[in-house]
């Protein structure tokens, strides 16, 4: 790198840490802030504007068995605390969380490239998850049964299974790191968190405050690594003998490679991966609410969402209508720039294999004849991760868009006649994750919840996640839920212990 480059480095290295309070520049293990064994680094960049925010350590296997070897130790003694104690500790990382939430949002904004507005939904939604583990820590509870003998006793406890890895995606940063080890520290487990390449600050602030929060050393470590080190810091999570699971949130593609090496330690997995949602509008739905709805489910994230709305099914005699609706809503409120903008409303794409993935399905899907409604272009005005909020028509299986997860602000628009040909497209995808139905049919609803065949499953509206329900998927989807009292229980073995010779 030559004087002139390095000097505008670190000018812009300067001007993005000014102002995001929670910029931390070193990886966390066993309570120490630390640099990778080998001192290497690599940049996090800024999508909207490719400045370079910080550079951190690039970790490898050395650093990555350090860390589990730190969440064995602190395992020991954390599984021995009482439920009470791990509660208050989760509730005052919630406490935390929610006094530096407006920082926690700067720092996703400036890595994930979200909207403002969108990344303080993010930390709520992500926090909420901390406070609700707090109060289920004390509910994670055993059972007696009658036995079938006389003068012996069946009981039943949960014990938490030990350290678990943690690897997790770039597109809800903080949640999807706070739904997961919530759950576990309410468990009793102790876990190593690898962030994505990409999104690392976020990880990094958040165990920050967790520290801040009395968090004791060794129970939440985090290794960052670049995409190059990803395979090999992978291995070591799924491998070591003393990871007892392995949860991860991420493409079914390396979900598959993971389960893979768990397999070979017969590991605990919990698994959230790709998604594919039909969003299905009947013709008895309300369709100013259908489109309203479908704004949300589509244009969240900028489409980077698991449970985005990837193919909408409109009933033939609505579909005009709902099209053009929908065509003029995102006219007028898909506001493209960068996230610190004021008034924007869609971000960039996280990178440029985002980019050559999403105009790449685009484009199959337009030289094959499907029709575009509003945008279907790369935004080079504003910058080259930035793609306009696309609608498409006259889309058919032959195309790759047809069956793909899109993982971007396309929404491809296909018609159909009756609810078993909407039911048959919806169901004919290996992914089985979320779906939405609109309709004003009660009958209708109960049908479409019993035959859709995804995990969750949501009834005129297009939001669906929270604290409280079971989130997750089936098929290909994953394997596990997050949040809801199953969420803890994940992380907990059934121990069967018969107390006999009650009589002598
Ligand atoms: P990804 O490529 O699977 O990456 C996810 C994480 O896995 C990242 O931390 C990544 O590290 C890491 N990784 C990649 N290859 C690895 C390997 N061989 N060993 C160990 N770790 C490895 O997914 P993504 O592109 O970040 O996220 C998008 C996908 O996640 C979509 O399919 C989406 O549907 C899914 N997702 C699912 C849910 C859900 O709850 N079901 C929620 C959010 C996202 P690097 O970043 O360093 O490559």
């Amino acid at each position: 790198m030559n004087f002139v480059r390095l000097g505008l480095l670190k000018r812009s290295l300067n001007m993005e840490c000014r102002n995001l309070h929670l910029l931390k520049k070193l990886a966390y293990i066993n309570g120490e802030w630390v640099n990778a064994n080998s001192n290497s680094v690599f940049p996090v960049i800024n999508p909207a504007d490719d400045k370079v925010i910080a550079e951190i350590p690039d970790m490898d296997a050395t650093d990555a068995k350090i860390a589990v070897d730190a969440a064995t130790n602190a395992f020991k003694t954390w599984k021995d605390t009482s439920a009470k104690e791990r509660s208050s500790i989760l509730r005052k990382w919630f406490d935390v969380c929610q006094k530096n939430s407006d920082h926690l949002a700067d720092i996703i904004t400036a890595e994930a490239g979200k909207p403002l507005g969108e990344s303080k939904g993010e930390v709520a939604y992500g926090n909420s998850f901390l406070e609700w583990f707090a109060d289920t820590a004390r509910h994670i509870n055993g059972e007696v049964i009658p036995s079938p003998w006389p003068n012996k006793q069946i009981i039943v406890t949960r014990q938490p299974l030990g350290v678990v890895s943690i690897i997790t995606p770039w597109n809800f940063p903080f949640a999807m790191i706070t739904r997961k080890v919530g759950a576990l520290m309410a468990a009793g487990c102790t876990c190593v968190i690898k962030p994505a390449e990409d999104t690392p600050l976020t990880a990094l602030a958040a165990v920050q405050l967790a520290e801040e929060a009395g968090v004791p050393k060794g129970v939440i470590n985090v290794i960052t690594s670049s995409r190059k080190n990803a395979p090999a810091v992978g291995k070591v999570l799924c491998e070591d003998p003393n990871v007892g699971c392995i949860s991860f949130t991420g493409s079914t593609h390396v979900g598959k490679i993971l389960y893979g090496m768990a397999a070979k330690g017969i590991k605990r997995v919990a698994l959230e991966l790709g998604g594919n949602a039909p969003f299905i509008v009947f013709s008895s739905a309300d369709i100013s609410h259908a489109v309203e709805q479908a704004m949300l489910a589509k244009f969240r994230n900028n489409g980077q969402a698991c449970v985005g709305a990837n193919r909408f099914l409109i009933h033939e005699e609505m579909f005009d209508k709902f099209v053009d609706c929908f065509k003029y809503k995102i006219s007028q409120k898909c506001i493209l720039g960068p996230g610190h903008k004021e008034g924007v409303t869609c971000g960039p794409l996280i990178n440029m294999e985002q980019i050559k993935k999403v105009s790449g399905l685009v484009n199959d899907a337009v030289k094959k004849g499907a029709k575009v409604m509003i945008g279907g272009q790369v935004a080079k005005d504003i910058g080259e991760k930035f793609y306009e909020s696309t609608v498409l028509v006259d889309v058919k299986p032959d195309m790759e868009i047809y069956g793909e997860e899109i993982f971007g602000p396309v929404a491809v628009c296909l018609k159909f006649k009756t609810e078993n040909e909407a039911l048959e497209i919806a169901n004919s995808t290996r992914s089985g994750l979320a779906a939405y139905v609109f309709t004003s049919d009660l009958g209708q609803a109960f049908r479409m919840s019993r035959q859709l065949e995804f995990g969750m499953v949501a009834i005129n509206d297009g939001v669906l996640s929270a604290a409280e329900p079971p989130f997750g998927g089936i098929k290909e989807s994953g394997i596990g839920r997050e949040g809801s009292k199953h969420g803890a229980e994940e992380y907990t073995d059934l121990k069967y212990t018969l107390f006999s010779a009650l009589d002598k």
